[in-house]
């Protein structure tokens, strides 16, 4: 018999503290529920507004047998929570996503094995467990890009090499497994956002366009500027990969456009920066997705109701002076269709994700010229 929903006001708990968890907890707020947070950081944005905040390792057993005694269900904001973690509570509680599910996400090397044994598509790529899986690599993979299998994020744990002396300068560097993987010319980068039930039910949101800056992403455009045929396409395969998974909750599936052809770049088991457009541009946002998902509840329309163009603030906009300084929000506020969301961080840091802004219009031409003038009035190159 299939269990009965998880209704207000159950506890959450919620593995993992960052601007991601903090919009959970909103969302679950406003569905009446109450949030317990596990992050080791005491300022962390979603224990800032969470009704709880466990500041523990998230593998300390006493953190771990609160959230057993006082939550309904679990899930994650972050990939890098211990998978065994996620186990361990998956014995007292409904979990998604699921361990099994994390720990793949959480190693550049399962995920991409995964990937190519299900036959989606990825850029071609070499395991490097250590120097020695160097040493016949094809030239062809040449120029490259050497990632650490675990804990990169924001291109942060990557190295662009152009021969193998180089791979293996990095490696040596690096000390950790890694994926060597070719460097390619790129169209375009898209992500798709989805939602899966525990019945297999999939939703997809609209196919969000990425642009990235140093590694790290800087505009969403959405819809997409690519045909129906691609857009298509790229749901199809974040649906039957969600399948192929057994996936339940919120998952991102990256993607790479190259030749006209779609690659998985990526996944993240949870919400993704490139989704945070659905909270001003959807009829459902991807947090409230992930709560339905979790509490069993259906899952919410994710019709884009306007024409939405996020931008991200990073850390650098606060040092635009001799000295850090807050921004001139107000340029911002000037512009009635547009959504600043900042995310509570004590201190500003250069390449840190400190909030971001969403445009909306009728007109998806004038959403993306509003929102890169309102980039560059606040500041940004
Ligand atoms: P995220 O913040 O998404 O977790 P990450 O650190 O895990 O990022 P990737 O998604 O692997 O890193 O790479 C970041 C960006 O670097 C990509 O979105 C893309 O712009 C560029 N990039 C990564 N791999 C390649 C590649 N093989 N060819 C061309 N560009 C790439
Ligand atoms: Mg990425």
């Amino acid at each position: 018999m299939k269990p009965s929903p998880i209704a207000p006001p159950a506890t959450l708990a919620l593995l993992g503290g960052g601007q991601l968890g903090r919009f959970f907890v909103h969302t679950a707020h406003e569905l009446g529920y109450k949030v317990m947070v596990l992050d080791p950081d005491a300022g962390a944005p979603a224990g800032k507004i969470a009704d709880s905040h466990i500041i523990a390792s998230y593998d300390d057993h006493d953190a771990l047998l609160q959230l057993s005694q006082h939550c309904a269900a679990a899930t994650t904001e972050f990939e890098n929570v211990p998978a065994t973690v996620l186990e361990q509570l998956a014995q007292t509680m409904p979990v998604s996503p699921t361990a099994d599910t994390v720990s793949i996400a959480q190693d550049r090397i399962r995920e991409k094995e995964f990937l190519r044994d299900n036959g989606f598509n990825t850029a071609p790529f070499i395991p490097v467990v250590d120097e020695n899986d160097l040493n016949n690599v094809p030239d062809d993979i040449f120029p490259a890009i050497l990632k650490t299998a675990r804990f990169g994020y924001d291109g942060k744990g990557q190295a662009r090499v152009a021969s193998a002396r180089e791979a293996r300068a990095a490696q040596r560097e690096f000390s950790t497994p890694c994926v060597l993987e070719k460097l390619l010319q790129l169209d375009l980068e898209v992500s798709v956002v989805l939602a899966r039930t525990t019945d297999g039910e999939c939703r997809c949101f609209p196919l969000a366009e990425n642009s990235h800056r140093n590694g790290i992403l800087d505009v969403t455009v959405v819809p997409a500027r690519t045909t129906p045929a691609l857009q298509q396409q790229a749901e199809q395969m974040a649906s039957e990969l969600a399948a192929r998974l057994g996936y339940v909750g919120v998952l991102t599936v990256e993607f790479f456009v190259s030749d006209g052809q779609l690659l998985i770049n990526e996944i993240a088991p949870r919400p993704h920066n490139s989704g945070h457009y659905t909270i001003d541009g959807c009829v459902t946002s991807q947090y409230e997705q992930q709560l339905r998902a979790l509490c069993g509840l259906p899952l919410g329309s994710v019709s884009l109701h306007s024409n939405s163009v996020m931008v991200n603030l990073l850390g650098e906009l606060w040092f635009q002076g001799e000295s850090s300084s807050e921004p001139s929000w107000q340029l911002l506020h000037q512009i009635p269709n547009l959504k600043l969301h900042l995310y509570g961080k004590a201190s500003a840091r250069p390449a840190r994700k400190m909030g971001h802004f969403t445009v909306i219009d009728q007109e998806p031409g004038a959403a993306i010229t509003a929102a890169m003038a309102a980039r560059k009035a606040i500041g940004i190159n």
